[in-house]
């Protein structure tokens, strides 16, 4: 059971103040009902040792002037009492005492309290004085009122012993409860500001204090991904520089270089001239394409590539789009086929960025080798997305560069001789745009036999306030 920390300090507290007294005033009860039922034993007993005296006093009057033989008479008596008599005459003078002949060893104090005075009638008429004196505390009846005393003290000194207890169990508790995971919230901290975020605080209790814990513990979690974040971050920044230098500087420098052969006259002849100025312009190409790549790419990466999404039909935007770069790709040897029948939905896309997914795909299909690109659509089952398969017959991907292959600046181990001039930034790009859009893409090949890339695009959801499908 979950008690809040509220609760369990008015509980501690109350029951600080209400169990001692309870228990103190139970324990009184109890000892008193019992001192009731002894007083009501103690009256017989009391009258019984009256009538034993009496008897005994009556029995032996004729040894009264014989006190020490009198007193062995009594002797069986006062053993059996333990008690010490005095007989008085009716003028107090003092005519038997018990305690000449057997000295009383308890203090004055105790006896003194104990003494009970009863008068005898002896044979001859004459009224005696005797007064029981109580030897020892313990002897009964002489030893309730003291008893109650110490009965009262016993008492409070439980009460007060449960006091102590309740209070040492409670400090316990709560230190347990409360101060001891403060104290682990404390070393965490300290963790964390020596740069460890790994130190999870256990406490599993649903509590005030369980809440607390349970954000300490999500603020440092959610701290120590932003911060491996930051650092990851912070890596493929390098990297990003590092790709980056490294591909402007290698076309540059190849330019450079057949710049300076130019101007030196190296190349003699129109015809080396001509594959001079060639090679110059491949590169400049190159790094046009990869300018534009780095320049799309990091607009993307920063969001700042707003999608302009529009209703189009999906017959007439892929008919439009293969139309425009089909005379291209067969000049280059490579044959586009659609399957047929290509659907007729209207899907939700912005055209511009489709095209460049669309583009961007057929001429990597086109750059590794591919001799025929097959592009087949169709609607998905639940009819949400359109599916989109890009499929070529080119080098394929191997197993090892797969997983890889949408990661920026990520070039397959064929294609790092940048003998395609490729920039390893088209599949990121494609994968931003196709997520922009809510959709997925994934790759499949067999390295020798092609490539199968697949992709989806959302349908348009029909509402009232849509906006007319274009065509
Ligand atoms: P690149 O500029 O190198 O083409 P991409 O991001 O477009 O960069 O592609 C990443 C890598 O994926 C390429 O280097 C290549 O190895 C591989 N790849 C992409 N498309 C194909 C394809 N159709 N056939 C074979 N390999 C491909």
């Amino acid at each position: 059971m979950n008690i809040g920390l509220k609760t369990r300090l008015i509980l501690a507290f109350l029951s600080i103040i209400i169990v001692p007294v309870l228990v103190t005033i139970g324990l009184l009860y109890v000892y008193l009902s019992n001192i009731d039922e002894r007083f009501q034993g103690q009256e017989g007993k009391i009258n019984q040792l009256f009538q034993d005296i009496s008897d005994q006093v009556r029995e032996n009057e004729e040894l009264i002037d014989h006190p020490k033989q009198l007193y062995y008479e009594f002797q069986p008596l006062l053993r059996k009492y333990d008690i010490n008599l005095a007989i008085q005459s009716p003028d107090h003078e003092v005519l038997f005492d018990s305690r000449d002949f057997h000295p009383d060893e308890s203090s004055g104090f105790f006896k003194q309290m104990d003494s009970l005075q009863v008068d005898v009638e002896l044979s001859s008429g004459l009224p005696v004085h005797v007064e029981i004196m109580a030897n020892s505390l313990q002897a009964e009846p002489f030893n309730t009122f003291y008893q109650v005393l110490k009965n009262i003290m016993i008492s409070l000194a439980i009460g007060f012993l449960s006091l102590i207890l309740l209070i040492i169990g409670w400090t316990w508790y709560i230190s347990r409860t409360i101060l001891s995971p403060l104290k682990q919230i404390y070393t965490a901290t300290e963790e964390m500001k020596e740069g460890n975020l790994s130190y999870p605080i256990h406490y599993n209790k649903k509590d005030e204090i369980g809440h607390f814990v349970h954000g300490f513990n999500l603020m440092r979690k959610h701290l120590k991904q932003s911060i491996e974040k930051q650092k990851q971050y912070e890596k493929s920044r390098k990297e990003l520089i590092a790709s980056i230098s490294h591909d402007l500087r290698t076309p540059l420098s190849s330019i450079k270089g057949y710049v300076e052969g130019l101007m030196d006259g190296i190349a003699r002849t129109e015809e080396m001239q001509k594959k001079y100025l060639r090679v110059i312009k491949d590169k400049t190409d190159q790094l046009d394409h990869l300018i534009e790549d780095l320049f799309e790419f990091s607009k993307l990466e920063l969001n700042q590539l707003p999608m302009e999404r529009v209703y189009v039909n999906s017959q007439e935007f892929f008919s439009d789009v293969i139309l425009g770069i089909e005379i291209d790709v067969q000049q280059k040897g490579v044959q586009i086929k659609v399957e047929d029948p290509v659907p007729s939905v209207c899907i939700y896309i912005d055209p511009q960025r489709i095209q460049q997914v669309l583009l961007n795909l057929i001429y990597n299909s086109v750059r590794y080798g591919a001799s025929t690109i097959n592009i087949r659509m169709l609607e998905n089952r639940t009819k949400s997305h359109l599916q989109v398969q890009i499929a070529d017959n080119g080098n394929g991907i191997s197993k090892e560069d797969l997983p890889y292959i949408f990661n920026r600046f990520y070039r397959g181990e064929k294609s790092r001789s940048r003998e395609h001039g490729g920039s390893g930034l088209g599949l990121a790009i494609v994968k931003s745009i196709i997520q922009a859009h809510d959709g997925e893409i994934r790759a499949e090949s067999d390295e020798g036999q092609g490539s199968c890339f697949t992709f989806t695009l959302p349908l348009c959801i029909p509402s009232s306030n849509d906006p007319e499908p274009e065509g």
